[in-house]
């Protein structure tokens, strides 16, 4: 991000939030109710670094009381958006949102890096174009160079920031998922309607053999599963990033694929995208000749556990896993979706597997999009506490359903040598639905 920008034009920017967001404001009671669920209040223990410590700032520089210095732009960048603050607010205070509000009229007013641009502006709408930036980072893979990085720990002699982001490269697929199957895929037994999988950038492009697996759940759950390849970005870095007017092109773009495409549901296996898109209703809902569309296609929305836990009906047989496994609970899952259950009750109907549940309520991994690379030494502090909490329950494999939380969780087991096997919701089940199937 730029570092430099007109304090008076960002303090002005604030002056026009709107009544909802400045009403957020206003309602915070000072309780401190939010403060033990804060991960940078955990990890600093200051009030500048809480929610309410944020929000009370954002009311400081709306009222003109305190300048939108360098400094309050650091605290607002601290925030990791995992939303745990809204979850337990009694006041209903979104101070994770009020975040990324103050950001967007922060990067309005400063410079943009060309390489944010570029991001942002371009590579993000076209997922072909994402795949063709990885290429550097599979070449580097295939040719061996990578396992003699790693042999040796090269990178960490240059840069522990270089070291952490080559650590934190997962194998890449030899093509994205999008290249590999074909647009419609049957259901597996009699028909029960269609579902539109959204394909997400990170797992198309990263982990497609995990979306192939959701894929077959879903077949095997009796759905036809539509996967329009033109998807773009849902957009959560954008909105991170303070960046609105490509946000809202690619959103208006995924909201008129899937209705083209006339499926019952939208389903996705990315905690991240599906906290998005259902938040499109929202965003167009002061834009007339959009809000109803926006409206039908939020209101199909699913996560790929919510929609299993809702459609697989008590005779569908679990084959039998014999693991000791504990649930990460994505932020976006926990506290965007407010979804809990879904993942746990899937969980528990695979007979022999031994669930255990995280004692930490629902703590963020530290991975937040980026932040674990913009932030990285606050992101490994509270990636320590999660391990810690992990290591309570003694699993031998963690299992998850978001991206980067698989990344930033398999990087923690290799860095503190767990030797943990972290997967996908959507592998386990798989493992266990055609194992069931056999059994039939
Ligand atoms: S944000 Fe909510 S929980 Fe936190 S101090 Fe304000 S009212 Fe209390
Ligand atoms: S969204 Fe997360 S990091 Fe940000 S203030 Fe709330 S609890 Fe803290």
């Amino acid at each position: 991000m730029g570092k430099h920008f007109d304090q008076d034009k960002v303090a002005a920017a604030f002056s026009t939030l709107d009544v909802h967001d400045y009403g957020d404001v206003l309602q915070c009671m000072r309780c401190g109710l939010c403060l033990s669920s804060c991960p940078t209040y955990r990890t600093d223990g200051v009030e500048t670094q809480s929610p309410r410590g944020r929000v009370a700032m954002i009311k400081a520089v709306i009222d003109g009381k305190m300048k939108a210095s360098e400094e309050f732009v650091e605290h607002i960048y601290h925030c990791l958006d995992c939303r745990n603050c809204q979850s337990v607010c009694p006041a209903g205070v979104k101070a994770g949102e009020l975040a990324l509000e103050a950001r967007y009229r922060i990067e309005q007013n400063r410079r943009q890096p060309l390489i944010k641009k570029f991001l942002l502006n371009y590579a993000i709408l076209d997922q072909k174009r994402l795949s063709r930036l990885l290429f550097p980072l599979k070449l580097y893979e295939i040719s061996g160079l990578q396992s003699l990085v790693r042999k040796y720990d090269i990178l960490n002699l240059f840069s522990e920031d270089l070291g952490f982001m080559e650590a934190l490269a997962p194998k890449l697929p030899s093509r994205p998922l999008s290249e590999q199957i074909p647009e419609e895929i049957p259901a597996i037994g009699p028909e029960r309607g269609r579902v539109g999988f959204f394909l997400g950038c990170a797992m198309n492009l990263i982990f497609a053999e995990t979306s192939r697996a959701t894929i077959e759940n879903l077949t095997l759950a009796g759905y036809r599963v539509i996967v329009p390849k033109e998807v773009q970005c849902c957009g959560t870095p954008n909105i991170a990033e303070g960046e609105r007017k490509v946000y809202r092109e690619m959103a208006e773009n995924t909201i008129r694929i899937f209705a083209d495409r006339r499926v019952d549901y939208v389903v996705t296996d990315c905690a991240a995208c599906g906290s998005e898109l259902k938040t499109y209703r929202e965003i167009f809902q002061k834009i007339p000749a959009f809000a109803a569309k926006a409206q039908e296609f939020s209101s199909k929305v699913r996560d790929v556990s919510e929609f299993l836990d809702s459609v697989l009906t008590p005779n569908v047989r679990f084959g039998p896993i014999s693991e000791t496994v504990c649930f990460h609970d994505p932020c976006h899952l926990r506290h965007g979706q407010r979804l809990i259950f879904p993942q746990r009750n899937l969980l528990k109907r695979i007979p022999q597997l031994d669930y255990r549940e995280l004692p930490d309520e629902g703590q963020c991994c530290g991975s937040a999009g980026i932040y674990n690379i913009t932030h990285r030494q606050r992101s490994m502090k509270i990636l320590e506490s999660k391990i810690e909490a992990i290591e309570k329950t003694q699993a031998k494999t963690v299992v998850s359903s978001n991206p980067g939380c698989l990344m930033q969780l398999n990087y923690g087991s290799g860095h503190w040598k767990k030797g943990w096997n972290v997967i996908h919701i959507s592998e386990i089940l798989n493992r266990s639905l055609i194992a069931g199937k056999k059994l039939d």
